[in-house]
């Protein structure tokens, strides 16, 4: 099985090198053979070719079973055109290996409650939240310009979406929803977004073939603030690209730290893309202080989806809790009374309980 590692930029590279060290314990556990080629992305491909995603990079993704991406972008390359910025490459990425649909779980490990947050009475025994975010259409896809005006200047970004585009990630997200607790969540703003309300349109029809599943909806300004004040009333979560890029952001605060989450992306090619909620965090890029856990568990999706590994997937998620449980922390979820570990010592102790 073929892996494309793309580490990217600031703490992508650490981050990374902690995921690959899980990938050969699972290797060596299952006596399976992983091709790992590293492959150039954002800023890093930037500086080494001029572009932010090279050819060589797209033959070498889809040539793989699976792509494991680190993190983009940074400081030394915000000024660059829209068109050359790391995260052109990124979204280059996802489009032209057309994974449409992005998991994201907001799961709180329940060694984690007093880091997230909330009070303990909102958090109960822990939440588990899947998050299915569309990810190749609306603003980030849609036309966008910026004219001269006599004033300065005007610009505008479109939402724009169709229908095959909405069934195919509404269909997913309510298959997911039936593997879980069968209640599906669809947030948009459809008082005021025209695109809103073909979702709406599009998700009502598709639910007919899914009597089994509990389907509502909720204007997003307001599912940002229940996400708060109740998040356990959700359960599975289908949304528009925007919105789920910010609401996942949202949710990663429930679990204590954007470090924790992974994601997976899906389409309907054979190659999958995983990678962690976040960014590459210059600011504490190259301190040994990142948390590797929402790569190494973006590591665990990968075996599921990508693999059909699901004990190897299993492994990994209990190898983080073991750790947890024996009190390690990296600095963003540290707390009185654990074990303060960096970037490496923490990859290095989840790899051990994989043995
Ligand atoms: P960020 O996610 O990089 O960081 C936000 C905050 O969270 C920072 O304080 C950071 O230190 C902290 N943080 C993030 N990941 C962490 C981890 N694993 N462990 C501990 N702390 C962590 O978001 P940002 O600062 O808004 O963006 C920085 C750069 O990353 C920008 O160039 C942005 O465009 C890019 N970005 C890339 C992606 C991606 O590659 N998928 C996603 C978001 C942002």
């Amino acid at each position: 099985m073929k892996i494309a590692v793309m580490p990217g930029d600031g703490i992508g590279k650490e981050i990374i090198k902690q995921g690959i060290k899980v990938i050969k314990a699972i290797s060596n556990k299952y006596k399976c053979d992983f091709e790992i080629k590293e492959a150039l992305i954002g800023g890093a491909a930037i500086d080494e070719t001029g572009s932010p995603l090279p050819d060589e990079t797209i033959e070498v993704c889809k040539n793989s079973d699976a792509v494991l991406l680190g993190a983009v972008g940074g400081p030394k390359w915000d000024k660059l055109p829209g068109n050359l910025r790391p995260e052109a490459g990124l979204l280059g990425i996802r489009k032209t290996l057309g994974v449409f649909a992005n998991l994201r779980p907001a799961i709180l490990f329940p060694q984690l409650k007093s880091a997230s947050n909330l009070k303990e009475e909102v958090l109960g025994n822990g939440l588990n939240i899947m998050i299915v975010r569309e990810l190749i259409g609306g603003a980030y896809f849609g036309e966008k310009k910026r004219v001269d005006i006599k004033e300065g200047q005007k610009a505008w970004d479109t939402i724009v979406y169709s229908t095959p585009e909405i069934e195919r990630i509404v269909k997913m997200a309510f298959q997911v929803a039936r593997k879980r607790n069968k209640k599906l969540t669809l947030i948009d703003k459809a008082n005021v977004l025209e695109s809103s309300r073909l979702w709406r349109e599009v998700t009502n029809k598709i639910s007919e073939d899914y009597k089994d599943v509990e389907l509502n909806y909720m204007y997003v300004d307001n599912a940002a603030m229940q996400l708060i004040r109740d998040p356990k009333q959700f359960d599975t979560i289908v949304t528009e690209n925007m919105f789920g890029d910010i609401l996942s952001d949202e949710a990663s605060m429930l679990t204590g730290s954007l470090g924790m989450l992974p994601s997976a992306s899906l389409g309907e090619g054979k190659v999958g893309m995983y990678e962690p909620i976040h960014g590459s965090a210059p600011d504490i890029a190259g301190c040994d202080k990142a948390n590797p856990i929402g790569t190494i568990m973006s590591i665990a999706m990968m075996f599921r989806y990508s693999f059909n590994m699901e004990e190897a997937a299993r492994d990994i998620e209990n190898a983080v809790s073991k750790v947890l449980d024996k009190g390690y922390r990296t600095s963003d979820i540290m707390e009185q009374g654990k074990v303060s570990v960096g970037t490496e010592k923490m990859g290095e102790l989840i790899t051990q309980e994989i043995q």
